[in-house]
């Protein structure tokens, strides 16, 4: 299909193609009690994966010491940050009028620094628990996981690799829990990884490929190379069920945080979430995780960089991973690292057809601005990445398109009664070098 038969399946592919940015309004989104059935999961999943989670807490306990704080359950902080909130009206014009700005801080996590924690370490522990029945060293998935930090358990996972593509956060999740439960780890890095994240995953006795093309690249290939050899799992980030399981149990440990917050969710109390999106995985088992609890009471909007839009190209088309965003004439690069991806998942794309508001897409420079907004005003630090979620409240509050879902949405008056929700997706093990230089980044 050319540009102008695409442009003709949804005009914003026109301003996708120019690297503009957008505000785009998920036509197909349909009311999540008539979505619910036509959805390939269910909340049965995301009980199986979150009970899976706290069986293997201890054992997580005894091989990352950090998470003993909290008995092995690796969850991250919801902070309310409220001068950002008057900052982000002061300086955007972004007036978020009596609603509540939250940030969740999976830029904190445990281990991993981001947000492919908690995808990443589950998909790692499912297959742990497969493999080691297989291999005897289990009776069954109730047997006692701690058996599985034994000599003998750790000398078996060592004839056994795992490996996963990454652009870097996803590497460090997995290269790191697998590395710990003793597998061979390989993580296939694409050009745009940073340098620290290889020295990191390197310094902690995982193996790092590096390919001089993009992450289409090195799924390819890492996936080619893992399929061929018998005793190698593939972490699949286009297409598996364990990581976007793992993403969706986000939801009920945020609903806990947001009871112990006082703040209420339902029809008259929007909840407005924002989460950065590459290959989609991470924000979509998230957005199916919150719809599953909120419904119809929570609006989910990803955020892309210009040049990296793929999620919403392949909703907006409805080609979801038969389309990259070269075809339109884009390169797919960013300084958002964490997204920098050019075709997303179909797996996920699907699923997020009924259940996403929309997408915003922006320009790498407000990166950096948000980030140094975010220092300046509460002291925080998230990587560049991460702050394209604060594009979200801030396009809301001001985008006529998007004012005019509010209105079609019914939420006009309900809008002073909104939680905002930034996701911050990664942050924790960016060393104090790179954040200087982020810092002196498109500094006008
Ligand atoms: C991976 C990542 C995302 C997006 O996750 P996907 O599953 O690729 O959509 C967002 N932010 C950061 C910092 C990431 O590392």
């Amino acid at each position: 299909m050319d540009l102008q038969e695409l442009i003709m399946l949804d005009p914003v592919v026109a301003d996708l193609a120019e690297a503009k940015e957008v505000c785009w309004v998920n036509p197909r989104k349909a009311p999540f009690a008539q979505a619910k059935d036509s959805l390939a999961f269910g909340p049965e999943d995301i009980a199986e994966a979150s009970k899976r989670l706290a069986k293997f807490a201890p054992l997580l306990m005894e091989i990352f010491p950090e998470t003993a704080e909290t008995n092995g359950i690796i969850e991250s902080p919801l902070t309310e940050i409220p001068a950002m909130k008057t900052l982000l009206k002061e300086k955007y014009g972004a007036d978020l009028g009596g609603g509540r700005l939250f940030l969740k801080r999976d830029s904190d996590l445990a281990v991993a620094g981001s947000i492919k924690a908690r995808g990443g370490f589950y998909d790692v522990l499912k297959h742990t628990e497969d493999l080691a029945i297989e291999g005897g060293f289990l009776d069954g998935p109730d047997d006692d996981p701690m058996k599985l930090a034994s000599p003998e358990a750790r000398a078996f996972f060592a004839k056994h690799k795992v490996q996963v593509a990454s652009t870097g956060n996803l590497g460090i999740s997995i290269g790191m829990m697998s590395a710990y439960l003793g597998y061979q780890a390989i993580v296939h890095m694409s050009a745009d990884a940073k340098q620290w994240k290889k020295d990191y995953l390197r310094a902690h006795g995982v193996t790092v490929v590096e390919y001089a093309g993009d992450y289409g690249k090195a799924i390819t290939e890492g996936r080619a190379i893992s399929d061929a050899d018998p005793d190698s799992y593939f972490v699949d980030d286009e297409n598996s069920k364990e990581l976007f399981m793992g993403y969706a149990v986000a939801a009920e440990r945020l609903q806990k945080q947001l009871e112990t917050a006082g703040v209420a969710v339902d029809e008259d109390h929007p909840l407005i979430v924002t989460i950065p999106c590459g290959v989609g995985g991470a924000p979509g088992g998230v957005a199916f995780g919150l719809k599953e609890i909120y419904g119809d009471n929570v609006h989910i909007f990803f955020a892309e960089p210009v040049q990296a839009s793929c999620m919403v190209l392949g909703m907006a088309t409805d080609m979801h991973n038969q389309i990259c965003v070269q075809d339109i004439g884009l390169s797919g690069k960013t300084h958002a690292d964490g997204l920098a991806v050019g075709r997303a998942s179909s797996l996920v794309g699907r699923i997020m057809q009924p259940l996403l508001a929309g997408e915003v897409t922006l320009e790498d420079y407000r990166l950096y601005d948000y980030m140094r907004d975010l220092d300046a005003s509460e002291g925080l630090f998230i990587e560049p990445s991460s702050c394209a979620a604060f594009h979200g409240p801030v396009m809301i509050a001001k985008a006529p398109e998007l004012r005019a879902w509010i209105y079609k949405e019914g939420l006009a008056d309900k809008m002073d009664n909104a939680s905002y929700i930034v996701w911050a997706t990664g942050g924790k093990l960016v060393p104090e070098e790179a954040r200087k230089a982020f810092k002196e980044t498109y500094l006008k």
